[in-house]
């Protein structure tokens, strides 16, 4: 059994979806997860904020406007009299549902319902086109296993006890089709794993159908080298071990969602990047094994806030840290790069929403300087012990460009710089000429 994850682009037009299905329909027995067509999360996003702003009237335009789209989508799709009534039927249900919704006013549950049904259109819309064409397939309701806790974190066990019977009762079935990104919460109400969450389902669902395989299908051919938009010639990588590929994801590779790797590497479940548009292509496979050592990918991070924390309090005392990190737990805020000295602290932060909260609270017992528009350049591979004087083959590569951070031994797998973002594209162009092209 394999999974095969396929993005709002792959499914973005009638005749995408229909490549999908010649794809997918391999004789081999899978389970398919799909995300909804491209756009439409966005549209349902926008309903919800207009919802929330008490603006009904314009929701419900927005709504309409969606519906239309989704009339001509089954109109094209679909050929037989018998499934375009089904795709019609379905279609003015969930649109009437959101109208529904639309009139129960904002809340955090009506959003989750408002944003799954992107998802439950496009496998609907897929799986009445694979029945049409006669394909010996299943819909499984995401909604009916998937599930995460009070703290928005996918219950595993859970999600492998409720899916088991949907695997036994469609036994015979080669095609099951199932809904990234949407789930139920602790509360039973649908809620969601967060935008660009369905490479996460499908790795949460390889883990509980304990899968040979997940296939995270996009529209480009795996896991650049490089950023493509600001770097010329990057190649695909061939080969990753999960945490190398966990460092890129997490660091602005944004072909796959940060937490996907997690469940596959915990169940030992190898993951295959392909490319929607070219099957031919090889991808990127991303496996427990290391195959080669060395660099492997450059990647960058925006939006990114250093904070530098000074104090004399801080030389030869234990504690301080300790108080820094209090501070930023108490406003679950994440820390993603640190830098010590011994009178002096520089972290950096992604997500700066608490950032006025944080300061008063660190001013209370330290200097702060604050730099915000800074970008990290994470650059990854499998560094053992830096043999061969790799973080002076990066620090070399960017000696025109000022280093505000330098972040390298916290793990095996990667050695991170901070610098002003006006340097980013130029840190990328000098670390792909010097890391990949001069060797
Ligand atoms: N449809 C969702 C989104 O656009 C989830 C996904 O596509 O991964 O964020």
């Amino acid at each position: 059994m394999i999974v095969q994850k396929f993005g709002g682009t792959s499914v973005g037009s009638p005749s995408n979806m229909q490549h999908v299905t010649s794809l997918v329909n391999d004789g081999n027995r899978k389970i398919v997860v799909l995300s909804a067509m491209s756009g439409t999360t966005n549209a349902l996003v926008e309903i919800s904020e207009a919802l929330k702003k008490g603006k009904i009237e314009s929701a419900k335009k927005k709504n309409k406007v969606l519906l239309d789209k989704y009339v001509k989508v089954a109109a094209v799709l679909l050929s037989k009299e018998e499934f375009k009534a089904k795709a019609a039927a379905y279609i003015a249900q969930i649109f009437e549902e959101i109208n529904a919704a639309i009139e129960q006013g904002y809340s955090i549950d009506i959003e989750g319902e408002i944003l799954s049904k992107g998802e439950l259109l496009s496998t609907h819309l897929v799986y009445f086109y694979q029945l049409q064409e006669g394909i010996n397939a299943a819909l499984i309701p995401a909604l009916e296993f998937m599930y995460i806790n009070e703290e928005g974190d996918p219950q595993i066990d859970v999600i492998k006890e409720r899916l088991k019977p949907f695997l036994e009762q469609h036994r015979d079935k080669n095609i099951l089709i199932t809904q990234g990104f949407i789930c139920r919460n602790h509360k039973e109400k649908v809620s969601n794993l967060k935008r660009g969450g369905s490479d996460y389902s499908a790795s949460l669902i390889g883990a509980a159908a304990n899968a040979d395989c997940i296939e995270i299908w996009t529209d480009i051919d795996g896991m650049h080298n490089n950023d493509p938009r600001y770097v010329e010639n990057t190649t695909p990588i061939r080969q990753l071990s999960f945490d190398e590929a966990a460092e890129l994801a997490y660091f602005g590779a944004k072909i796959l969602h940060p937490f996907c790797i997690f469940p596959a590497q915990e169940f030992n479940i190898p993951v295959l990047l392909k490319n929607t548009m070219d099957p031919a292509a090889e991808g990127t496979y991303i496996s427990k094994t290391i195959i080669s050592r060395g660099f492997k990918a450059v990647a960058a991070k925006d939006n990114i806030t250093a904070i530098k924390i000074k104090s004399s309090r801080m030389l030869m005392a234990y504690g301080f840290l300790k108080k820094v990190f209090e501070v930023f737990d108490c406003y679950r805020t994440p820390i993603d790069m640190i830098t010590t000295s011994e009178v002096a602290v520089s972290l950096t932060i992604d997500n700066d929403s608490e950032l006025e909260g944080i300061i008063k609270e660190l001013e209370t017992f330290a200097s702060i300087e604050v730099e915000s528009e800074q970008s990290i350049i994470c650059v990854v591979g499998t560094l053992v012990a830096d043999k061969h004087g790799m973080a002076a083959q990066v620090t070399e590569a960017l000696s025109s460009i000022p280093l505000r951070m330098i972040s390298y031994g916290g793990s095996d797998y990667n050695i991170s710089v901070l610098i002003r973002s006006e340097y980013k594209s130029e840190a990328l162009q000098l670390l792909h000429q010097h890391l990949f092209q001069n060797s």
